[in-house]
């Protein structure tokens, strides 16, 4: 018997690890944070840099018999803001650690800039695939106006893809599980088959395999999605019992979800190819084509999704980028 989500939660709680489901400003809804009541306290992601989810923060830490001053380490599963954004407040109070994957160590600790390079890389992307210019500088003004809900964050303790963190009671193994994001970090507890795994794999959504520049800042472009089912594959061998998202309720059948994420990219992958195969088309028709004006008003999340299974097409030999120096077109091989 598989166990509810209620269940999970509670069998969770019972091994030391407390949710709390922290407001966001964002569509996403609330963010997951966990307590690790362990030796050191441990607050896996923070929530966003606002009043409101400081507030609520302090006061399930407070439900809990502690104070922000009592947090001694912070771990960062990731580089997004929904999930980080108060890293640096609770630093000033408490003085904790944080510990974070040591290869994001870097662009965390160099958020405004880092955020800035972002955001002309994706423009940059975005133009190279057919979208125009008008949409991308109100994406633009959009993705500034969300900055200051993040934070820059000073990783103390470097954590290795494949290393341990260890906690008085607990050993928890360090997987670098990149797609979602580049810094994507899944904690695992082999002892309690428990798997933190923040954005990795959400119950309700598909987790975005944003285009992003990868983790070294260069700005060559990742193939995101093609990376996030590699990851995805080695999570659904994992033995977990439960696995704790970073959005929504605890995912008890890891296995069945992740197969059934894989048929959905799989059938959009088949989709996309027919739609190149009746015509050569760039990345930006594509998106009308399957998603009319959702590909205007959320233009960069529908341009990764399609230039993410595009890359699969390409990386099948199927499809192949023709590029005329300003846009790209995808067209079949056959
Ligand atoms: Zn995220």
């Amino acid at each position: 018997m598989t166990a509810t989500p209620e269940q999970a939660l509670e069998q969770a709680a019972l091994a030391g690890i407390h949710r709390f489901a922290i407001p966001t400003p964002f569509a996403v809804g609330r963010v997951n944070c966990y307590l690790i009541e362990d030796e050191p306290l441990t607050l896996v992601d923070t929530g966003p840099n606002s009043g409101k989810a400081l507030d609520e923060l302090t006061a399930r830490l407070g439900e809990r018999g502690h104070a922000l001053a009592d947090l001694e380490q912070i771990v960062v599963t990731h580089q997004h803001i929904d999930h980080l954004g108060l890293v640096e407040i609770l630093v000033e109070h408490s003085g904790a650690e944080v510990a974070a994957l040591g290869a994001a160590a870097q662009r965390l600790a160099a958020f405004q800039e880092d955020a800035e390079l972002e955001d002309e890389f994706a423009v940059e992307v975005m133009l190279r695939n057919g979208i125009p210019e008008d949409v991308t500088v109100a994406l633009r003004s959009v993705s500034r106006s969300f900055r200051g809900w993040g934070s820059h964050v000073e990783v103390t303790r470097p954590l290795d893809d494949g290393g341990t963190l260890e906690l008085g009671d607990r050993r928890l193994e360090v997987l670098h599980r990149p797609g979602h994001s580049p810094s994507d970090t899944v904690f695992w507890d082999a002892e309690r088959r428990i798997l933190i795994a923040a954005d990795h794999l959400l119950p309700h959504i598909s987790s975005n395999p944003l285009i992003t520049r990868p983790l070294d800042g260069s700005s060559r472009r990742t193939q995101a999605l093609a990376t996030y089912i590699e990851s995805l594959r080695k999570t659904r061998e994992m033995p977990a019992e439960i696995v704790l998202p970073g959005h929504g309720e605890p995912i008890t059948d890891h296995a069945d979800l992740i197969d059934s994420r894989l048929a959905g990219h799989d059938r959009r992958k088949e989709k996309i190819h027919r739609l190149i195969a009746e015509q050569p088309r760039n990345a930006y028709e594509l998106a009308q084509a399957l998603w009319g004006n959702v590909a205007v008003t959320q233009a960069f999340l529908t341009l990764s999704e399609v230039v993410g299974h595009a890359d699969l097409l390409v990386n099948e030999g199927r499809v192949r980028e023709a590029d005329d120096g300003s846009v790209i077109r995808y067209e079949t091989t056959g």
